[in-house]
């Protein structure tokens, strides 16, 4: 536990010397920064084991939001590589398992997820755009994915495809599979730093052995509240940027921002807000299982979510104006809390060592309609946060390379993202 809590202490440390440098270049030159994968996952940040799904899924919910209040492209890319792990580790092939999850595990290996689709298949969105016909030792596949991101020559994304009305199976594609043929698409207004491409399957075999279910439609149960859960702190890291942004012009011309409509204690009420909420997902959890809430529920995981109680130094330095730059003064906010990985959790069993951890459905059962109103709220939330910080920054903000624009544009990628905003409705009305 205690190695863990330090890995994480110095998780900032890590992004701020390594992540920080390639920012510009990451939404200014399309930049995809594949090196963090090897940074952190040599680090342990993407290890799973000898920990439970629970202990897991926190950490790397953390290692989400640090990520993203440097960038939110890199957030993104690392979400798609969580995305691909906890299919996986949910995975009942024992190849994939034993094989290729240690190598993601260690960020050796790559991978993403075409999953936008079969999400708005089963909430009844949208055909499924791939088709797979079995065939001795595996499953040939043809369609179009328009975009799928972190990918690369020798990454791997999991699909979700049709064999018939009552069968979807669910592969792990590797990248230079044959008869697939990937387009990049580097043309939107941000995010173009996240290795997106649009992928066309042409008679595609797949073996056995990269099946990650042969039934789509139960596991997709599964996996579903990680996807969901993995994105919110995605909002949660732009949200706490934008927030030092606004404060660090709170001096400015007499402290005429005061005038402005949504101010930076809005804003921090939201973040603490949104961070018990997500807190109290975790706590439902456990309590739903009837196993140990000691240390779940307790202050220091929801600190660490939160981070809204950034002691904040507000200064008026017009040089920093619009530039949200995420400085030292943050930089431990939470740290302390960073004991989230704690005795007492859900399972002690780890991913590598037992079926309870991984293939209980019932350890992955958070609440799924809360998630889904957290993931709905923190999206809209991100949005009106990288709006206030526009308009608290003033002319400076506006300027091309400024952070609280780049932030703009990149959230409005979390409205976009699958569950969309339109898809989140949809899912809570019914
Ligand atoms: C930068 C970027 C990265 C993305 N990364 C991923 C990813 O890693 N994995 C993933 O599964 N999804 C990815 N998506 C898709 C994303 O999650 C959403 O599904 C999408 O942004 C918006 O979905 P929508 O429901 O608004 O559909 P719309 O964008 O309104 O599309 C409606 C329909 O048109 C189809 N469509 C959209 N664009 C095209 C096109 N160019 N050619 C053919 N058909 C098209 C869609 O598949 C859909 O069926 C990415 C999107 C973007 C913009």
């Amino acid at each position: 536990m205690h190695v863990i809590e330090h890995k994480l202490d110095s998780l900032y440390e890590i992004l701020e010397k390594k992540l920080k440098p390639q920012v510009k270049k990451i939404d200014g030159k399309s930049l995809y920064y594949k090196d963090i994968f090897k940074i952190l996952g040599e680090r342990g940040y993407f290890s799973s084991e000898g920990l439970s799904l629970s202990d897991v899924v926190q950490r790397e919910v953390e290692v989400v939001k640090e990520t993203s209040r440097f960038c939110m492209t890199t957030g993104f890319i690392i979400w798609c590589h969580l995305a691909a792990l906890t299919y996986l580790r949910h995975s009942d092939n024992s190849f994939l398992r034993n094989n290729i999850l240690p190598q993601l595990e260690s960020g050796e290996t790559i991978a993403g997820t075409g999953l936008s689709n079969p999400m708005k298949y089963y909430a009844g969105l949208e055909k499924l755009h791939l088709s797979a016909r079995q065939v001795v030792g595996g499953y040939v596949v043809n369609g179009t994915l328009p975009s799928v991101s972190n990918l690369g020559d020798d990454h791997w994304f999991g699909v979700i495809a049709e064999v018939s009305d009552n069968q979807r199976v669910m592969l792990f594609i590797p990248c230079n599979a044959e008869g697939l043929s990937m387009k990049e698409k580097i043309d939107y207004m941000g995010i173009n730093g996240s290795g997106t491409f649009a992928c066309r399957f042409n008679e595609v075999f797949i073996p056995e052995e990269q099946v990650i279910a042969e039934n789509a439609d139960q596991f997709v149960k599964r996996i579903r509240p990680s996807f969901v859960v993995y994105q919110i702190p995605l909002g949660l890291g732009v949200i706490q940027s934008s927030l030092l942004s606004i404060n660090k012009c709170k001096n400015r011309q007499n402290g005429c921002n005061e005038f402005l409509p949504i101010q930076g204690k809005d804003v921090e009420e939201k973040l603490s807000e949104l961070g018990n909420r997500l807190k109290g997902a975790f706590a439902t959890e456990v309590e739903a299982n009837g196993t140990s809430v000691q240390g779940l529920g307790s202050p220091g995981l929801g600190d660490s979510f939160v981070a809204g109680e950034a002691s904040v130094e507000v200064t008026d330095e017009a040089s920093n104006v619009g530039t949200g730059e995420v400085t030292d003064e943050v930089s431990n906010v939470g740290s302390d809390e960073a004991s989230f990985i704690r005795e007492g959790t859900v399972s002690s069993k780890s991913f590598y060592s037992g079926e309870d951890a991984v293939s209980s459905p019932s350890n992955v059962e958070l609440d799924w309609k809360e998630i889904l109103a957290i993931r709905r709220d923190a999206a809209t939330a991100t949005h009106e946060a990288v709006h206030a910080a526009m308009l608290h920054g003033g002319g400076a903000a506006y300027l091309n390379n400024s952070e609280d624009g780049r932030r703009l544009r990149e959230a409005y990628f979390l409205l976009n993202l699958t569950p969309t905003l339109k898809h989140l409705g949809k899912m809570l009305q019914s």
